[in-house]
């Protein structure tokens, strides 16, 4: 039987993140003392009071569908909270409550791209970026940067990059894998060239709230009517509540992007889960103190890491703004990205993603979304394994 692949799909590049993890789960369950700096969310649990809501809205009988695109009563939760952290006027109507942040991101991208258009996105990026883009039959064009720019693009870079196809600009800081953030004005002066050049952003704001030092985050959609105009925010409760498997995501758009994301989404997912959501209504409108805890905490675990991480001879590491992620510079180590790893975790037992799955092979990323004394433990093993490459 010749189970033909549909060339969609075929286009894709597997995973290495889940190669790596599944690895390391492997070892792990053979009894072996695994570190894992893979993981891509947060170690806490999801606050008492969120579960609460949903495990009443289960218990109420409220277990059937709901309106495709997300409950009246969240979809309101939602626009206030742009208004109240961005200022950013949007109407229930204009905000599509997803199965994610990852199928919020893949929603926009079905709704505004073609074959023929160009996305830009910059790298290092999110790996599932440019996998949704060719699922849309459209062409990602890649804008490389490195740790010199804090893997931040400069307005000419973006600028050049441009041409007649090109039909969205994806934006995301903070950022994974790296953890750099744009300053506000940086942000408005990449939307203003969007703006004059006609075309989308897809900003993906999911790491707002897990910003370091004082550091703001702006959204640019919040710069001027036209910014706003151009914009398509992307969102979710994941990473800001640790609600990574409850797939809970949301975006706010322009009426008509908005409506043709309801009607990709009515056919394909339908609603997203309906006692999630009322747990989503309780984590957007309760109380938002456990962030300063978690802030807190990251930070610690943050400034450990780095200045470890730096001491370590061939190794360079610049500081996250923001997220929970370090990408540390390998180049002067001699290996590539996916060797390094690899070996990393035959010799060490330390799990971590190799930067080429995330398009930037001189480096690698750590989560550090784990507890203090495995970032220790992992890290005294991470030197002994540099000094291996480098003596
Ligand atoms: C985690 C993450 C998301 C969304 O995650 P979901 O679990 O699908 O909500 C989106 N973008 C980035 C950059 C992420 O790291």
């Amino acid at each position: 039987m010749n189970y033909r692949i549909s060339q969609r799909a075929a286009s894709l590049s597997p995973s290495l993140t889940l190669a790596i993890d599944a690895l390391a789960k492997k070892m792990r369950a053979d009894g072996m003392d695994v570190v894992g700096f893979g993981a891509g969310e947060p170690d806490f649990d999801t606050p008492q009071h969120i579960k609460e809501a949903a495990a009443k809205a289960l218990a109420d009988g409220f277990t059937k569908y709901t309106p495709s695109s997300g409950i009246p009563e969240l979809r309101q939760a939602i626009a206030d909270k742009f208004q109240r952290d961005n200022q950013l006027a949007y109407q229930p109507n204009q905000i599509i409550v997803s199965c994610g942040g990852k199928h919020s991101c893949y929603n926009v991208i079905l709704a505004t791209c073609q074959p023929g258009d160009e996305v830009i996105i910059p790298a290092p990026y999110w790996l599932s970026y440019p996998e949704m883009v060719k699922l849309a039959g459209a062409t990602p064009v890649i804008l490389p940067t490195t740790d010199q720019t804090e893997f931040r693009v400069a307005p000419g870079q973006l600028r050049a990059a441009i041409t007649p196809r090109t039909r969205l600009f994806i934006l995301n800081s903070p950022s994974n894998p790296t953890g750099s953030l744009y300053s506000p004005d940086e942000i408005r002066a990449l939307g203003d060239i969007c703006v004059e050049q006609g075309i989308l952003i897809m900003s993906d704001e999911i790491y707002e709230k897990l910003v370091y030092d004082g550091a703001r985050h702006a959204s640019v959609a919040s710069f001027s009517p036209a910014h706003y105009d151009h914009t398509i925010v992307v969102h979710g409760l994941a990473k800001a509540y640790s609600m990574t498997g409850w797939r809970l995501g949301y975006l706010a758009a322009p009426a008509p992007i908005a409506q043709a994301i309801d009607a990709i989404q009515s056919h394909s997912t339908s609603n997203p889960t309906s006692f999630a959501q009322k747990g989503g209504v309780a984590a957007l409108n309760g109380p938002q103190d456990h962030l300063a805890t978690w802030l807190a905490e990251y930070t610690r675990r943050r400034t450990y890491a780095h200045q470890r991480i730096n001491a370590i001879p061939g190794l360079s590491c610049v500081n996250a703004k923001g997220a929970f992620y370090l990408f540390p510079n390998i180049a002067r180590t001699g290996l590539k990205s996916r060797e390094f790893c690899t070996r990393l975790l035959e010799q060490e037992k330390v799990a971590a993603v190799p930067g080429i799955a995330f398009g930037a092979d001189d480096y690698f990323r750590i989560s550090y979304a784990t507890s203090m004394a495995q970032i220790e433990k992992g890290i005294d093993r991470l030197e002994r394994f540099v000094r291996t490459l480098t003596r």
